[in-house]
């Protein structure tokens, strides 16, 4: 298995190369030169497979021969070290938690995966500087993921007062190997802060650079799981499936349709967004424009530039009529977003929160103008609790505190305040 660059089709590295990149020189993001499909005995023998098997045995056909088979099959064992429950809500409409991990965010399972790969691939006394932009969630999963890993550094740009305080905690407490920076501007400008600092000599010349935002392939390609693990569950009950994803760098909702591509009988994807809606907008009119993000409360899906769309296109050859067959979008504004999170508990008893609360609404409105025999997962993808203020008003209860979160109000933060890329170059290069 060969990646190459989406701006340089000639580029051809193996799986370690491309992960220890993050990014190609010329900006492109990495992709697989073949999309690999999956035998008709692994889909006929799924419903009896752990979900570590199932992904060993569909990340392997990406990482190739850069991990050895046993070493994978640890780090993906060590990765999945938690539950991914199905909750049925309704005869046709369930929904994945995917935030049963040590931050409660999804982004753990990508967070995990890659830095186990990546400390694989290190060679001894080879140091590695990881960078990462953070909406919300991906600092924190990331943070966890990495620390204490030898070798490697982790450093977290986010936007300054736009996170909440218990993710901000989640990577500024930590200290050790993880350096937190807030930046006085937008989740767009962190995340260029990170591309442009990939393109600057002196910093490249200085410190060996990676990236750990779903642009790296590492980060990217295991969220295919959720996808394989929702089907092994549902696959008995013959129905067409469609999965609706809340959406922001489109990293999630890409790594299904690449679980399609590999043969994965998924009939339909919905991206459902916040008012950034970039995306729902392209494929209702055919116009892409992406613009400056704005605030909402599903913050980790702030995104006014999603990075991982040109991978959408990728999959479809760039064509819009297969884009459009395969994905539906729609996006809601916050008062949707809190009638849903109220909606999913009067109506099933469910505790949900912004992004999921999204999702939800995507699949409703999906559901809505199709027969019967659709049945619909939308994806959970942080713990209410990470969004504690809206979810307790809007459900008038209290959420229980999980143990992952304990003792992180008595730690204090640590935290470098920036505004300008120079500034952070500086801090890079001391
Ligand atoms: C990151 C995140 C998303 C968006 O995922 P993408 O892969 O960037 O589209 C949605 N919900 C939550 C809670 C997140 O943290």
């Amino acid at each position: 298995m060969k990646y190459y660059s989406l701006k340089n089709s000639n580029i051809s590295l193996a799986f370690n190369q491309a992960l220890k990149k993050g990014l190609s020189a010329d900006k492109g993001l990495y992709f697989p030169k073949k999309i690999p499909k999956l035998s008709e005995a692994f889909f006929q023998k799924i419903n009896k497979m752990t979900d570590s098997d199932i992904a060993f045995e569909t990340i392997k056909l990406y990482v190739g021969k850069s991990i050895k088979k046993s070493s994978l099959l640890e780090i993906v064992r060590d990765t999945l070290n938690f539950n991914f429950p199905l909750v049925k809500l309704s005869k046709n409409i369930y929904t994945l938690e995917l935030f049963h991990g040590p931050t409660l965010a999804f982004k753990d399972v990508g967070a995990r995966f890659m830095s186990r790969c990546l400390s694989y691939s290190l060679k001894k006394d080879e140091k590695i500087t990881v960078l990462v932009a953070t909406s919300g969630d991906t600092g924190g999963a990331v943070a966890n993921g990495f620390m204490d890993i030898d070798n490697i550094d982790v450093v977290v740009l986010y936007p300054k007062n736009k996170v909440s305080d218990l993710q901000e905690r989640q990577f500024t407490t930590l200290g050790k190997n993880i350096k937190a920076i807030s930046v006085d501007g937008t989740f767009d400008d962190c995340q260029r802060f990170v591309k442009d600092a990939f393109m600057d000599i002196e910093i490249n010349n200085y410190l060996n650079l990676t990236s750990a935002n779903s642009i790296n392939i590492a980060r990217w390609i295991p969220q295919m799981f959720y996808y394989f693990i929702s089907y092994k569950k549902l696959s008995e009950l013959n129905k067409k499936l469609v999965f609706s994803v809340p959406s922001g760098n489109f990293g999630n909702l890409c790594s299904g349709i690449l679980a399609k591509k590999m043969g994965l009988p998924i009939d339909h994807f919905i991206a459902s967004t916040n008012i950034n809606d970039v995306v729902p907008k392209y494929i209702n009119t055919g116009v892409y424009t992406p613009r400056a993000s704005q605030e909402t409360i599903s913050n980790a899906m702030d995104v006014g530039n999603p990075s991982n769309f040109v991978r959408i296109e990728e999959i479809f050859n760039n064509n819009y009529k297969e884009i459009v067959k395969n994905i539906s979008g729609y996006k809601f504004s916050d008062t949707e977003t809190r009638d849903a999170i109220s909606c999913l508990y009067n109506s099933f008893g469910y505790v949900s929160e912004p992004h999921a609360a999204i999702a939800y609404l995507g699949l409703k409105k999906f559901l809505k103008q199709k027969s019967s025999d659709f049945l619909g997962v939308f994806l959970g993808t942080a713990h209410p609790i990470k969004f504690k203020d809206v979810v307790e008003k809007e459900t008038k209860s209290t959420i229980k505190f999980p143990n992952q979160l304990e003792g992180i109000f008595s730690k204090s933060k640590e935290v470098v305040e920036i505004k300008k890329f120079q500034e952070f170059k500086s801090l890079l290069m001391s």
